[in-house]
């Protein structure tokens, strides 16, 4: 496709109006990006509100802005999920409802139900197919997160499995037995909410998340979770088994056969549930960036391509050496970095953004990340 010399090209184009896309856009409002625009398959914070229902945040919400301290599960400064939900840890469907307030209230212009199929270098900038037009920009922000991509791989019959992010309530699952395949966060949470519906459960996870002593929630469970990992239906219903990974499931007469490595084998009459992360959507962008040893994207000081200028990550796939950005808290504070770089780019001066360091939301000296915590 080639474009014809009247076409628009905007500054800016975000991919995805999730956590990522919203916040980042609204920092590049701040910086005095004003030709942006976000394209949105479904609708503002659409993979918040597929979460199954009774999935509630693990990370607290609490109204700390009066003292400088940002909400830890806020994306936009002056703004608090705690105080506008009324809610400690929201469900999905709360969240995108903060969402869609944020991008309300600061005017974030989003394209929905438009599908991005693809972006490629043309000229000095960017085309983006969609499923209805090609869009231009001198810069993209990719932000379509990783829930819509869940890992439906990894070993022989995992497609006989259902993933977590599939289900919309736990309650509505049939079977009395229940295998899960992933122990962290996600596994443990279906399991939670499995054991309170009277169900026997079964987690099998090829470490053992809720033994780790990291300090570190990218990879230990969080409070939230260990603490409901002591409830009574919990302790009665759930049995744990660490550092065992599965062989293969196969099919078997009126059910499901789980083999784990060490030769054990479990039977269920329902499909296991996959609880095994995400691919994420950053393979759909992947050549227009190197790739680390680990599949994630390699990316510059400002979180953009080393290999194509002007094309930019955001989000829980923000990786920088051993540093995972995978929770809100966490890749909330390289928005600043990303908008201060596009906007040197188009000639802004950006000076609103220092304001974006007294709410620890501008983190551009990783030195300080990696320190655990003593007790
Ligand atoms: C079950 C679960 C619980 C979590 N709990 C927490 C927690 O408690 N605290 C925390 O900090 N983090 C948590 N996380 C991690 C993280 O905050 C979420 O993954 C978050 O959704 C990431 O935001 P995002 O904007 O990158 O992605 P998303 O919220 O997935 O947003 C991406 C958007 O892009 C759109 N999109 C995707 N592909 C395209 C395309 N091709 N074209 C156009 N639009 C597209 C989607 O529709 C979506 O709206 C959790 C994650 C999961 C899965």
């Amino acid at each position: 496709m080639i474009r014809n010399s009247s076409e628009h090209v905007h500054d800016v184009v975000v991919v995805g109006a999730g956590a990522a896309g919203v916040g980042v856009a609204v920092t590049l409002g701040h910086a005095g990006v004003e030709d942006l625009v976000v394209i949105e398959r479904h609708t503002v914070g659409s993979s918040f509100a597929a979460w199954p229902a009774e999935t509630r945040f693990i990370t607290p919400s609490y109204a700390t802005n009066s003292i400088g301290m940002l909400d830890i599960n806020s994306i936009a400064m002056g703004t608090s999920p705690a105080y506008s939900l009324e809610v400690e840890h929201p469900t999905g469907e709360d969240y995108a409802k903060y969402l869609r307030a944020v991008a309300h209230f600061f005017e974030v212009p989003v394209r929905t139900n438009t599908n991005v199929l693809q972006v490629a270098q043309e000229g000095d900038g960017f085309r983006i197919d969609t499923d209805d037009e090609a869009l231009y920009a001198k810069h993209v922000i990719w932000a379509a997160g990783e829930f819509q991509y869940p890992r439906l791989s990894g070993f022989p019959g995992s497609d006989l499995c259902r993933h977590t992010a599939t289900i919309p309530s736990y309650d509505d699952l049939d079977g009395d037995e229940i295998i899960i395949i992933g122990g962290y966060e996600s596994g443990i949470d279906a399991a939670y909410h499995l054991a309170y519906c009277d169900k026997r459960v079964r987690v099998f996870d090829i470490d053992c998340p809720w033994e780790s002593e990291s300090s570190d929630p990218s990879i230990a469970l969080s409070p939230f979770t260990l603490e409901r990992i002591h409830e009574r239906p919990f302790v009665e219903r759930v049995e744990l088994h660490g550092n065992s990974a599965i062989e293969c499931v196969t099919c078997t007469d009126g059910g499901y056969e789980v083999a784990v490595e060490g030769g054990q084998r479990f039977r269920t009459p329902v499909p296991p549930l996959l609880a095994s992360g995400f691919e994420g959507s950053h393979r759909l962008v992947a050549e227009l960036f190197e790739q680390r040893d680990d599949g994630y994207l390699l990316l510059s000081e400002d979180d953009e391509s080393t290999m194509t200028p002007g094309i930019f990550l955001c989000g829980p796939a923000v990786r920088h050496n051993n540093h995972v950005f995978c929770f809100i808290f966490k890749y909330r504070q390289r928005f600043a970095v990303v908008a201060k770089a596009i906007a040197t780019s188009l000639g802004l001066p950006a000076d609103a953004l220092e304001e974006y360091r007294k709410w620890g939301m501008y983190l551009d000296d990783l030195s300080c990340c990696g320190e655990g915590c003593v007790c």
